[in-house]
């Protein structure tokens, strides 16, 4: 079986339209050539991106639909990825299927050995987010261009999904006052188990008031990943030299020629606001040495908490991106091909 791109959306995405599961076949038993190798794909990553990645071009009609992956090395004829070698697909590059047969040349692009999880002993699935690019967005974004000082207020939007329960929690361990908002009850309640010294529901509670009363030295970061209505409340609530780090804007993603339009942005200039947008690839060369071994063993002691959706086998991926796009999804959402 593998995901299949048919069609761009038209508006709201459709799984089943627009991601459809096709049958496909590879022969596991096939002589390799130089260079090739057999992935059994074991957990696959449900990001916001998919759904700009289905607009901009980078699929056409009929390819395999990629994302960050996690598998394992079945067969191998490339020194570089053994047989029982752990291997982590990049961003778009990973081939959500059940098992790829892949190039060199492909492999070069595409996929890095990453044997961390028999050391950690942490679930595979982890590596597709807190130790993902979910992980790397949070710890890059967060320190980088937050720049975050103790004691200074700190407030994520759609706080409890695969990033922002990371930024909350490195914010609150690094001494923040931490401020989350979120589309349930149930995730506001899971927002403050994990220590977010104030959290609110944006769909049920009136925004103002409650960024009024948790955020009562304003807001001096606003780590954005909605956009649209929420990026304009921040501004109205951001004290002087807050920074803006723009991480994504999901409110936006199922109408990219259009969107809402920010109305009081010229408080960006009259509170001196650094807006600054930012891509997790800018920080990887220089820290995801450190972030691996950081955030491997905060999980491993308990510091930091992560909440996954894990919907199982291949063929609930289509799904899967609509339950992001909607919310359903609680933390990090993965799709769990096959076991180890
Ligand atoms: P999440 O796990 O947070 O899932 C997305 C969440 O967005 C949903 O669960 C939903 O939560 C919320 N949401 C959906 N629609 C809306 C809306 N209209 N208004 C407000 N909230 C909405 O996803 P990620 O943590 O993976 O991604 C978060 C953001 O970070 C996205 O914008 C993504 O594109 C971006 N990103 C950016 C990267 C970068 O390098 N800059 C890398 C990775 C992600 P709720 O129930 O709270 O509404």
């Amino acid at each position: 079986l593998a995901i299949i791109f048919k069609q761009v959306p038209k508006g709201v995405y459709v799984p089943g339209q627009d991601l459809v599961v096709e049958q496909s076949t590879i022969d596991l038993h096939a002589p390799l050539k130089e260079g090739e190798f057999i992935l059994k794909n074991l957990v696959l990553s449900v990001d916001p991106y998919m759904r700009i990645f289905l607009e901009n071009g980078v699929l056409k009609p009929g390819n395999v639909m990629g994302g960050n992956s996690m598998s394992v090395v079945l067969r191998s004829n490339n020194p570089d990825f053994q047989k029982d070698d752990l291997v982590y697909g990049k961003i778009a590059r990973g081939r959500f299927e059940k098992y790829s047969l892949v190039s060199a040349e492909y492999a070069k692009a595409s996929y890095k050995v990453r044997n961390q999880p028999k050391q950690t002993g942490l679930p595979l699935s982890n590596y597709c987010g807190a130790l993902g690019m979910a992980g790397m967005t949070a710890y890059g974004g967060l320190l980088k261009v937050g720049k975050p000082v103790a004691g200074e207020t700190i407030f994520i939007s759609a706080a409890s999904g695969a990033v922002g329960q990371l930024v909350g929690q490195m914010a609150k361990n690094l001494g923040l006052h931490v401020v989350g908002s979120a589309g349930s009850d149930a995730k506001i309640n899971y927002l403050k188990e994990i220590g977010f010294d104030g959290a609110f529901n944006y769909k049920t509670d009136d925004i103002d008031a409650k960024l009024t009363e948790l955020c009562p030295n304003g807001i001096d970061i606003y780590f954005d990943n909605v956009g649209g209505v929420m990026l304009e409340k921040a501004i109205d609530h951001a004290s002087h030299y807050a920074r803006f780090p723009i991480c994504g804007a999901i409110s936006q993603y199922d109408d990219l020629k259009g969107g809402y339009p920010i109305k009081n942005f010229h408080k960006v200039m009259s509170k001196a606001i650094t807006i600054q947008g930012f891509h997790f690839t800018q920080y990887t060369e220089e820290l995801e040495e450190e972030f691996l071994e950081n955030v491997a063993k905060w999980l491993n002691d308990g510091s930091i908490k992560y909440a996954e959706s894990i919907s199982e086998g291949i063929e609930t991926m289509p799904q899967a991106l609509l339950d992001v796009m909607e919310g359903k999804n609680f933390g990090k959402q993965i799709v769990k091909v096959a076991d180890l």
